[in-house]
């Protein structure tokens, strides 16, 4: 399966897997919150009843609210489920007491009130009101409810939404990995269908732009006639150019099908870095450009010979292609933990910002009549790139106009 399909597909997956952990996680925060005000809402309701059937039997003893008549002769049963009943004189001295234990404190303010109070023991949720007597205030009646069931049940809540949050987090990267492959098959298809026909079409234009070559050349050898001479040198120009360029779309297309992995075997990089920046020297002195080989250190990498040649020239070219005279081209091998760094940097040109992130795509100019007059069709870098990840590495790149460019690849050192 080509690299960029197997990114896709974890892609996918990554991408499904935050969306539904968010939408738990929501879910979960939403839950607790719905839980909570029900909870609540349940609570009062319970205390609002509770106080329209204690206000009435109350009685009113030497100007003070008394529950004790109501006590003695009407509520016989345990008070362990109830809320603590408190009642105050006006000025807020507690007076009567009954139920479970509680806050014995008022918390009203003349009005209605009720709230959650929280104390080191107790959480509770106090209902108090005022009590009158002939519109004269006599005191006030509080009811505390102890919350520490409704907590329970919370806490229970969210720690089983926590415990489960792991288990539905394999499932839902299984069910994404699933349902990427899924979505990503039929783009896979038309890619395979695309990259086998590019591969085919350049296979079978070599065969044609060969024939034209050779013809060219040949009769160009028998003709005298020099503007006929010079015709047939444009001939033969161009056709070497399709001829590169098809060269360059089947090496794309063997790239992208990882046939290259079948031909690996253990490079020495620093060797072959040092074949292939020979036979450029001559042709950098040519063009008045330096090449300077820097510590080359010694790498054993785990590749294919050709297809790693080809990163260098392609980067040498580029580095001579857009670096003007008198410039300087610079080459060093390091090793970085347990991988190799192939720099090569220029004093050239330079590249944008916004050309950089699109350097490595297929047929990308970012200065296409430079490129075009250096004989450049834009697939350089796009064949750097699938060399670079067929073998398991990445390439990073360091540029601005006008200060040249640095081009890094990082490539495994063999185990
Ligand atoms: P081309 O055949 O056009 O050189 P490449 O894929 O090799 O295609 O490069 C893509 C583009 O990246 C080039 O058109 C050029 O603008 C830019 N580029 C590549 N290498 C360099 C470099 N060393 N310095 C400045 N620009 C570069």
């Amino acid at each position: 399966m080509p690299v960029i399909f197997r990114n896709l597909r974890w892609q996918l997956a990554f991408w499904f897997i935050i969306l539904t952990m968010t939408v738990y996680i929501i879910a979960a925060v939403l839950g607790c919150l719905i839980f909570k005000t029900a909870m609540s809402h349940f609570v009062d309701y319970e205390l609002t009843a509770l106080t329209n059937e204690l206000v009435p039997v109350i009685d009113v003893i030497d100007g003070h609210p008394s529950l004790q008549r109501w006590k003695k002769n009407v509520f016989k049963g345990p008070f362990r489920y109830l809320p603590m009943i408190q009642l105050y004189d006006q000025d807020g001295k507690l007076i009567e007491a009954y139920g479970p234990p509680g806050i014995p404190i008022l918390f009203s303010s003349g009005k209605h009130t009720r709230k959650d109070i929280q104390e080191e023991t107790y959480h509770v949720r106090v209902h108090s009101v005022p009590l009158r007597d002939d519109h004269k205030l006599i005191g006030y009646l509080q009811l505390e409810l102890s919350l520490k069931n409704v907590d329970g049940a919370l806490y229970n809540f969210a720690v089983t939404m926590g415990l489960i949050a792991p288990f539905l987090l394999v499932g839902f990267g299984l069910a994404g990995y699933f349902f990427s492959s899924k979505a990503a098959k039929p783009i896979e298809e038309s890619f395979a269908v695309l990259q086998r026909f590019m591969a085919d079409a350049s296979h079978e234009l070599n065969t044609p732009i060969s024939i034209i070559l050779a013809n060219a050349e040949s009769i160009e050898a028998d003709i005298e006639n020099e503007s006929v001479k010079a015709r047939l040198a444009t001939i033969s120009g161009s056709a070497e150019r399709m001829n590169s360029l098809v060269g360059d779309l089947m090496l794309l297309a063997k790239m992208e099908n990882s046939l290259v992995l079948s031909e690996k075997s253990i490079i020495e990089l620093d060797k072959l870095i040092t074949i292939v920046v020979s036979d450029f020297r001559e042709l950098f002195k040519a063009q008045s450009v330096e090449l300077k080989e820097n510590t080359l250190e010694p790498a054993q990498i785990f590749g294919d010979a050709e297809s790693l040649k080809r990163l260098i020239i392609n980067l040498l070219q580029n580095a001579l292609k857009y670096t003007d005279k008198g410039g300087v081209v610079e080459v060093s091998l390091k090793t970085v933990g347990n991988q190799s760094r192939l720099t090569i940097s220029d004093t050239g040109v330079g590249i944008s910002t916004e050309n950089l992130s699109h350097i490595f795509d297929r047929f990308y100019r970012a200065d296409p009549s430079r490129s075009r007059a250096a004989g450049g069709a834009g697939l350089g870098l796009s064949i750097v790139k699938a060399i670079v990840e067929a073998h398991k590495g990445h390439i990073n790149v360091e540029s601005s106009p006008g200060a040249g460019s640095t081009f890094s690849i990082y490539l495994p050192l063999k185990s």
